[in-house]
């Protein structure tokens, strides 16, 4: 069951349960500064991404001097507080290692299609020494299926990297679209990769059918950013 901290963002204590981990899916009410205030509170210094919908994957060995360029976040240090940006993307959040590696991932259907999720799993499996059975991911909120129209291209683009068809289901009244499950196709990523089904959990909500998220779909350029994160406190 998630949690909601005084309407600034939500958390799942049965994903963070090791100690000193935390975080959070934020709403429209958390800026950036109020963010970055309550990490400092925490030790925490943030670290975000310039997102490009890749399949790109930083490791922070540091906290970086200057802006990084990618869609996800790995890290084994505490004192960083990984952030990824979204508005109906879906953020993922991983601990592996009893809390000692994390990873923060921006899977939009570009990122999806680039197999980004697993990708991070891999990492943290064969470069950070994770045991899959000790990996635990927690998926955000993000644009519903039901409100997620996309063209043939989308699922063109899914249907020769071996995602299972059914994340796709045509609209009777408007042949050529289809509505695109993009939590399914993480978790089913997630489960490719590895992760037990004990240890992915979701938190339900439609960014765009609900007015406290960004949608880029319901506000185009009007939209915001929601801050989603997760760190090691030191
Ligand atoms: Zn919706």
């Amino acid at each position: 069951m998630c949690v909601t901290h005084e309407g600034l963002y939500c958390s799942l204590p049965d994903f963070g349960y090791e100690s000193g981990i935390w975080h959070g899916f934020g709403t429209r009410e958390l800026s950036l500064s109020v963010l970055e205030g309550e990490s400092s509170r925490r030790g925490l210094r943030t670290v975000s991404l310039v997102q490009e919908h890749s399949d790109t994957v930083h490791r922070l060995a540091d906290h970086p001097p200057g802006p990084l360029t990618g869609d996800a976040l790995v890290t084994n240090l505490p004192g960083i507080l990984l952030v990824i940006r979204t508005a109906d993307c879906l953020p993922v959040l991983i601990s592996g290692s009893k809390g000692a590696v994390l990873a923060a991932v921006h899977c939009g259907w570009r990122g999806t299609n680039l197999g980004i999720v697993h990708k991070v799993v891999r990492i943290l499996r064969d470069e950070f020494g994770c045991g899959a059975s000790g990996l635990r991911a927690v998926l955000g909120p993000c644009i519903a299926s039901s409100c997620y129209e996309v063209g043939g291209d989308v699922r063109r683009a899914f249907a020769g990297r071996g995602h299972p068809p059914d994340l796709f289901r045509p609209i009777q009244e408007v042949p050529g679209k289809y509505l695109f499950d993009l939590r399914a196709a993480n978790q089913y990523q997630l489960c490719e990769a590895g992760l037990e089904d004990d240890n992915i959990f979701s938190i339900s909500g439609c960014t765009h059918c609900e007015k406290n998220l960004y949608s880029y779909r319901r506000e185009a350029h009007k939209a915001g950013r929601l801050l989603n994160f997760i760190g090691r406190c030191p």
